[in-house]
């Protein structure tokens, strides 16, 4: 599959019908996604792969690591709602994942997914709740020697000095997210957050 049909099919996807501000919810447009999808494809890192999709949302980087030929996807949402819609999306697209509804931060849930070869993840910022970001990187670092995630451009600092002497950052795609309005918090219609997509591998 190429990179533009990979996008097309992502882009059939439905997104949240009822957005969390205090999740963070905000889905992945089809253009990022399929940027870190493929890239992790090119790198060997999701044909044949076991994949897992932390805080999936509704499920357009674990559909799309399907398409790719993954060869086993799971995708975990505390949101029971959004994994509802992950599962349509997963329909319509004909993509075979395992969407669980749990917390990131629950031990008893990772025997289920972990080890896995691959992690994937469009996790919170923690701009809402501070540090919401890090039992994310904590999950994926426990469960996987490969993480691709897009981060806030700004929190690289904070992501090298978080993760040293376990990880470290093998690559960094800069790239620009379009957001829409979705919470009363924001002022502008559209905005484009400056975001990276990190590729992370352990030490
Ligand atoms: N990965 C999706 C959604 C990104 S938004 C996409 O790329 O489109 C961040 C997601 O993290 C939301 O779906 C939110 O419900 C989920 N989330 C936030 N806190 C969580 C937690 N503690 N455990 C599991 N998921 C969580």
């Amino acid at each position: 599959m190429k990179l533009r049909h990979l996008e097309m099919a992502l882009e059939r996807c439905a997104g949240f019908t009822r957005p969390r501000a205090p999740l963070e919810q905000y889905g992945t447009p089809a253009v990022v996604a399929a940027r870190l999808l493929y890239h992790a494809h090119l790198k060997g890192d999701i044909g044949g792969k076991r994949v897992l999709d932390l805080g999936c949302g509704t499920g357009v980087l674990a559909c799309g690591a399907s398409l790719l030929g993954a060869a086993e996807v799971m995708g975990l949402d505390v949101d029971s709602g959004a994994i509802g819609t992950a599962r349509e999306n997963a329909a319509l697209l004909g993509a075979d994942v395992t969407f669980i509804t749990g917390d990131v931060s629950d031990d008893t849930l990772f025997p289920v997914f972990c080890p896995c070869d691959t992690v994937v993840m469009n996790p919170p910022f923690g701009a809402q709740k501070r540090h919401a970001d890090r039992p994310f990187i904590d999950r994926s670092l426990a469960c996987a020697q490969v993480v691709y995630g897009i981060f806030n451009a700004g929190t690289r600092p904070f992501l090298d000095a978080y993760i040293r002497g376990r990880a470290s950052v093998d690559e960094a795609i800069a790239c620009s997210f379009p957001l829409k309005r979705s919470f009363s918090h924001h002022t502008r219609d559209r905005m484009e957050i400056p975001v990276e997509i990190v590729r992370i591998i352990q030490k």
